[in-house]
């Protein structure tokens, strides 16, 4: 008889990230991948290393901090959980942005999502869009696309499809955790996907 072996997801906590938006991000993976996973002990936005930081911007590079949890997870998947607002350095590939939800590249071992602009912040925190269901469901989407990138599942078109890029929370509110049908068809390839 032979068990698939849960691949490991270690998350890591970069500033002030509450337990609850951990345990909301761990049971989505739990839900969406065979992960068995671990939260490492958190860091300190004052830990990282220079550079990682832009004054300028005011905001964090996303790419330095994927390649940071990639460098420092004990798993073979990890992730940046961070309250950091991120911005995306220009690389070969995608120009640069001025903010990002987070920040994958396909098939590494690491990548990094952001709290900041998932919560309603001043004003707006007394405007229905900050909602406790609304904040859950991104937090739960933006952890399974960057476990699904890792894994090697690319960006999708379908707006619906948790694959799919999000520029902004109206965008990322069209989603669920969920692939959409043409990438569920593709996902029976990665054992890690259930
Ligand atoms: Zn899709």
């Amino acid at each position: 008889m032979s068990t698939v072996e849960l691949v490991n997801l270690d998350i890591l906590p970069i500033g002030d990230v509450s337990s609850n938006d951990l345990d909301v991000i761990a049971s989505a993976l739990r839900d969406h991948y065979r992960v068995d996973v671990s939260i490492h002990a958190p860091y300190s936005l004052a830990d990282l290393p220079e550079g990682t930081y832009s004054a300028s911007r005011d905001r964090y590079n996303g790419n330095e901090l994927a390649a940071l949890a990639g460098a420092n997870g004990d798993g073979e998947l990890n992730l940046v959980v961070t309250s950091a607002d991120l911005f995306a350095a220009e690389t070969e590939h995608i120009s640069e942005k001025t903010f990002v939800f987070g920040c994958s590249f396909l098939e590494g071992n690491g990548a990094v999502m952001s709290t900041h602009r998932l919560k309603p912040q001043g004003v707006r925190s007394l405007l229905s869009r900050g909602s406790n269901e609304l904040v859950t469901n991104r937090l739960r989407v933006q952890a399974v696309k960057h476990v699904g990138h890792m894994i090697g599942l690319d960006g999708c078109t379908d707006a619906t499809c948790v694959l799919a890029q999000s520029t902004d929370l109206d965008a990322l509110d069209e989603r669920e955790p969920r692939f959409c049908r043409s990438c569920s068809r593709s996902t029976t390839r990665f054992d890690v996907v259930r």
